[in-house]
C-alpha cells in the first residue's frame, strides 16, 4: 500500500515513510492512496476466525510490502493481547468495551500497535528517533506504555498542565526510562499546536529525528479498524443496520471507522458523539466548520476545539457536505446531560459507564428519537470508568472499583518537567536533548 496526503502536493510515499513522517510535508495527512474491499464471504469468515487472524487479515493489505507477514503477525499477536468486549444492554444497545488494554483506554490500541510498528521500522537508523505527542489524558498514557523499553526511540509527551485527572496523569509521568513527560502552562491546543510547529520548523527537522504520536499518524489509525471488526464478530444479530456511536475528540476513532467501512464492514450510520466541544456536529447541521478554542468538560479527553483528523474526513467524503451527512450523523451533549445519564445508564442497566462512553450512549439515543427505522446501536466504550472516579462518584454517588493496575500507578511519584506554551522554549529543550 502506497500513501498520499490530504493535501494532495505531496508525493506518494510507503507506510515507513508515512509513520515516520507523521505528517506529510505539504501539512497534509496520510491516507492509504487505495483501500481495497474484502468480500461479503471474507467478512463472514471474519465472524468464525480467531481474532489475531481477523486483525492480520485486516490489516495486512495496508502494511505490504513494508513489513514482512511473519513481522506484521508478531507486531499485531504483541499489541493486542487484551480482549475486546461486548456488553448487550438489550437486543437494539450493545456497549464495546475497549478498555481493557494496559491503560484502560482503547488508545492502547493504537498506541501498542504504532510503537511496535516504529520500532520495526527504526532498526538500523544512527539517531535516535524523538516521538513528540500532545495528550488532553488518554495519549499520554497509552503512547508511553506502548513505547515504554523500544529501543532507538525517546518519547516526549506534553501535556495541559492541571487539566486532566490524578489517575491519567500518574499513567505517564511516572515511567522514567526513555519516557519523558512535559507539564505545560497552557491547554491542550496549545499542546498540539507547539507539536505541529516543530514538526513544520525546518531547521529543528534538520538537527533532530521527529515524529508524531497523536491520531495524525497513520500507524494508530490502522489498528483502530480491528475493534470495530470485533464488534460485528460479536453483535448476536448481524443481519440489523448497525449504527455506530463514537464518542468523538480529535476523531481518529471515527476515521478508522470510516476505514473499516470502506474495507467491508457494514456500517448504515456513525454518530459523531461529542462533548460541547461540538464543531464537527455543528458542521454536520450547518455547513461550516469552526475551530475554536477547546472548552473543559467531564468527557475531558474530548476536550478538543480543532480537530486534528477531520480534514481526513472530508477526505473519505470527497470534501462533500452531502456526502458526510449520508454517513456521520452528529450530536453534541452538555455535562449536565452527561451526569443524568450517567446515572441513568447505571439505573437501568447496573451498568458503570465513564463519561465519554455516556456522550456516546447520548449520541445514540438521540439518533433513535429522530430516526424511526429499525436499527442496532453500538456504542465504544472507550475508557474503564475508574479512569474518572470523580466524575463517576458526582453521577451515581460511589466512585468504581478501582482496578490494581491503577492503584499502582498512583502511589508513584511524578517526574514530568514544567514547561511554557510559548515555542521557542520548546524548541531548545529539543535542541538541548
Ligand atoms: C481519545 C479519547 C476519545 C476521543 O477519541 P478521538 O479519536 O480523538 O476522537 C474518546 N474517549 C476517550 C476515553 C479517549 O481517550
Amino acid at each position: 500500500m502506497r500513501y498520499r496526503s490530504t493535501g494532495r502536493k505531496s508525493g506518494l510515499t510507503s507506510l515507513r515513510g508515512a509513520v515516520l513522517r507523521g505528517l506529510a510535508p505539504d501539512g497534509g495527512l496520510y491516507m492509504p492512496a487505495e483501500i481495497a474491499r474484502h468480500s461479503p464471504q471474507e467478512l463472514e469468515e471474519f465472524r468464525r476466525l480467531p481474532f489475531t487472524e481477523v486483525c492480520f487479515r485486516v490489516v495486512r493489505p495496508f502494511a505490504a510490502p513494508d513489513v514482512p507477514e511473519e513481522v506484521l503477525w508478531q507486531i499485531v499477536a504483541e499489541s493486542i493481547n487484551f480482549p475486546v468486549k461486548l456488553v448487550s444492554f438489550s437486543p437494539g444497545l450493545h456497549i464495546l468495551e475497549l478498555f481493557h488494554g494496559p491503560t484502560l483506554a482503547f488508545k492502547d490500541f493504537g498506541a501498542r500497535f504504532m510503537a511496535r510498528l516504529m520500532g520495526y521500522f527504526v532498526r538500523g537508523e544512527s539517531r535516535p528517533l524523538t516521538v513528540l505527542v500532545a495528550t488532553s489524558g488518554d495519549t499520554g498514557s497509552a503512547v508511553a506504555h506502548g513505547f515504554l523499553g523500544v529501543r532507538g526511540i525517546r518519547v516526549v509527551i506534553l501535556y495541559p498542565s492541571k487539566r486532566i485527572s490524578e489517575a491519567q496523569e500518574k499513567q505517564f509521568t511516572t515511567l522514567g526510562e526513555n519516557i519523558t513527560a512535559l507539564e505545560v502552562a497552557g491547554s491542550f491546543d496549545d499542546c498540539q499546536r507547539l507539536v505541529k510547529q516543530a514538526f513544520t520548523d525546518a531547521e529543528l527537522n534538520k538537527r533532530a529525528f521527529l515524529t508524531s504520536a497523536n491520531s495524525i499518524n497513520i500507524g494508530r489509525l490502522l489498528p483502530q479498524m480491528f475493534y470495530h471488526v470485533a464488534a460485528y464478530r460479536q453483535l448476536p444479530v448481524a443481519s440489523v443496520p448497525l449504527i455506530v456511536s463514537v464518542p468523538s475528540g480529535n476523531f481518529g476513532n471515527l476515521t478508522a471507522g470510516l476505514f473499516a467501512k470502506r474495507i467491508g464492514l457494514p456500517v448504515a450510520m456513525f454518530v459523531a458523539s461529542t462533548n460541547a466541544n461540538d464543531v464537527v456536529p455543528e458542521y454536520l447541521s450547518t455547513g461550516e466548520f469552526h475551530p475554536r478554542p477547546a472548552t473543559q468538560t467531564f468527557s475531558n479527553a474530548m476536550d478538543v476545539g480543532n480537530p486534528n483528523n477531520f480534514p481526513r474526513l472530508l477526505d473519505l467524503c470527497r470534501g462533500r457536505l452531502e456526502l458526510v451527512r449520508r454517513e456521520i450523523w452528529g450530536h453534541a451533549a452538555t455535562d449536565a446531560e452527561t451526569l443524568q445519564e450517567m446515572k441513568s445508564i447505571h439505573d437501568r442497566f447496573g451498568y458503570i459507564a465513564d463519561p465519554h462512553t455516556a456522550v456516546g450512549v447520548l449520541g445514540w439515543e438521540a439518533y433513535k428519537r429522530e430516526h424511526s427505522e429499525p436499527a442496532q446501536g453500538l456504542v465504544l466504550a472507550t475508557a474503564h470508568p475508574a479512569k474518572f472516579a470523580d466524575v463517576v462518584k458526582r453521577a451515581i454517588g460511589t466512585a468504581p472499583p478501582l482496578p490494581d493496575r491503577l492503584a499502582a500507578y498512583l502511589k508513584r511519584e511524578k517526574l514530568s518537567l514544567p514547561m511554557t506554551s510559548v515555542y521557542d522554549d520548546f524548541k531548545q529543550f529539543l535542541l538541548a536533548q
